[in-house]
């Protein structure tokens, strides 16, 4: 804390990790010889520049804007640009630091990055979005390419931020290849991808359920957020057979005892990708549905909750609301959205708990696919690609639960969030130790 003050969510991601990778460290003397997790929490560089652009009444305004490369040791640095006004340098490192381990877990050749910036998309118009992404790139384009950096999407990044970050990063390098992720299809995008990190972390939810010979069929499920990784987690629950229950934003959550069904999911894919709108709205086209204004779905009775908006949504109290209704899995879509007491009450309490390193590693996954699939200058159908994220989203669940066996504990009790650091560490920290002091 010393070294970095005032990045308390950095601290968090670090100590969380420490915490459960410690016993595995101690029994490895050569990781404590070569300092690996002393390195491995210092990013291997910080870019921080300022945005200058122009909005519609033609006033300039100034940005803050970052990309933080965390780790590059088993591959390109990798990782998505977040525009939101809550965006600092500390919840940018907690991103990058996570994204290292992740990318690892993913199995594919892919360092870890993150960035964004403290920039509001919502009330903009097209034209102003476009303006601030343009400006963005003018300094971006230097620092990244496919094969040192590839961003991609993240909160408040979407199609629309991609493509125009990607028009201007074409026209300043004259260069068609594939530099960011989440493209559109016409320009080198992968099938799945937008839906890659909702499907992935369901699929992980499914996986866990499996092993204790259950499943998903039947299942009441409360989803956070509303963006592209709940939607399309909500989509995917669905059609495993769950129960789909809440969706929210930063203004509330809406609660449909009926359930969300597929025809009541393309009206949120409107109203939010399109429109642009508050998820209120959900409850005045659906009469089944109340809109519960500044809070959030914890205290909604279900067998499994989803967190797809942003970090610490899930606080202790939330965390007893969840337990005291006897659910039975919490699964990660968001980074690190519970908190670190809460993790741990859950988990005390026999919850399984899927963390967001494993759980919504399919849309980097996927990203990483897209980056083959460029490299190639082909496209793979939507079937290959979705066959290629479950079968990834089912090998981490096995490293997981190869790491993350206790001994102690009976066969299916299993500590994810051990075995999903454990594992991602173990990739990165032989990699380090072979390259010696550099
Ligand atoms: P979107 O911007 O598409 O959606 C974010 C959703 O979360 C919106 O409903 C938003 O509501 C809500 N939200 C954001 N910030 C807050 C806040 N401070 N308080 C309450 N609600 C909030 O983002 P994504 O769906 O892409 O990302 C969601 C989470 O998933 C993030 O943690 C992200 O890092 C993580 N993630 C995303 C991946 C991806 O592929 N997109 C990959 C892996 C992880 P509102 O519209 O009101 O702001």
């Amino acid at each position: 804390e010393k070294r970095n003050p005032g990045q308390p969510e950095f601290h968090q991601a670090v100590k969380e990790f420490v915490s459960t990778v410690m016993p595995f460290v101690l029994d490895h003397p050569d990781y404590l010889q070569h300092q690996i997790l002393e390195r491995m929490s210092e990013p291997d560089r910080i870019i921080t520049f300022r945005v200058t652009w122009r909005d519609d009444h033609g006033n300039i305004r100034v940005n803050r804007a970052w990309r933080v490369q965390f780790n590059n040791s088993i591959g390109p640095y990798k990782g998505g640009l977040r525009f939101h006004p809550t965006v600092t340098l500390s919840v940018l490192k907690f991103l990058g630091f996570e994204q290292t381990l992740k990318n690892s877990l993913t199995g594919l050749p892919m360092g870890g990055a993150k960035g964004g910036a403290n920039f509001n998309p919502k009330g903009k118009s097209d034209n102003e979005v476009m303006s601030f992404c343009q400006s963005m790139m003018i300094e971006l384009f230097r620092h990244i390419g496919p094969d040192k950096d590839v961003p991609a999407g993240d909160i408040g990044v979407g199609a629309r931020e991609i493509s125009y970050l990607y028009g201007q990063y074409k026209r300043l390098q004259n260069q068609f290849h594939g530099v960011l992720t989440g493209k559109g299809l016409s320009f080198g995008g992968s099938l799945i991808r937008t839906e890659a990190t909702g499907y992935g972390c369901v699929y992980f939810c499914q996986e866990m359920l499996n092993h204790r010979d259950d499943s998903l069929d039947g299942k009441d499920v409360v989803i956070s957020g509303s963006g592209n990784v709940a939607t399309y987690a909500a989509e995917k629950a669905t059609e495993l057979g769950a129960k789909v229950l809440t969706l929210s934003d930063s203004s509330g959550f809406i609660h449909d005892p009926d359930g969300i069904t597929p025809e009541k999911l393309e009206f949120v894919k409107q109203l939010k990708e399109v429109r642009r709108g508050r998820i209120s709205e959900y409850a005045d086209e659906f009469s089944s549905a109340s809109f519960h204004e500044g809070k959030k779905p914890w205290s909604v009775d279900c067998d499994v909750a989803i967190p797809c908006a942003t970090q610490n949504e899930i606080s202790l109290d939330d965390a007893k609301n969840l337990t005291d209704n006897n659910v039975q899995v919490v699964c990660e879509g968001a980074n690190m959205p519970t908190e670190f007491d809460a993790m741990h009450h859950l988990m005390k309490a026999g919850v399984m708990f899927g963390p967001a390193k494993a759980a919504n590693a399919g849309g980097v996954a996927v990203s990483g696919l897209e980056q083959s699939q460029n490299a190639l200058r082909m496209s793979w159908s939507r079937a290959e690609v979705d066959e290629k994220l479950l079968g990834i989203m089912k090998d981490i669940h096995e490293k997981c639960v190869k790491h993350g066996s206790t001994g102690e504990l009976p066969k299916d009790n299993i500590d994810y969030v051990t075995g999903a650091n454990v594992a991602g560490f173990i990739k990165v920290a032989d990699t380090m130790v072979a390259y010696g002091a550099v």
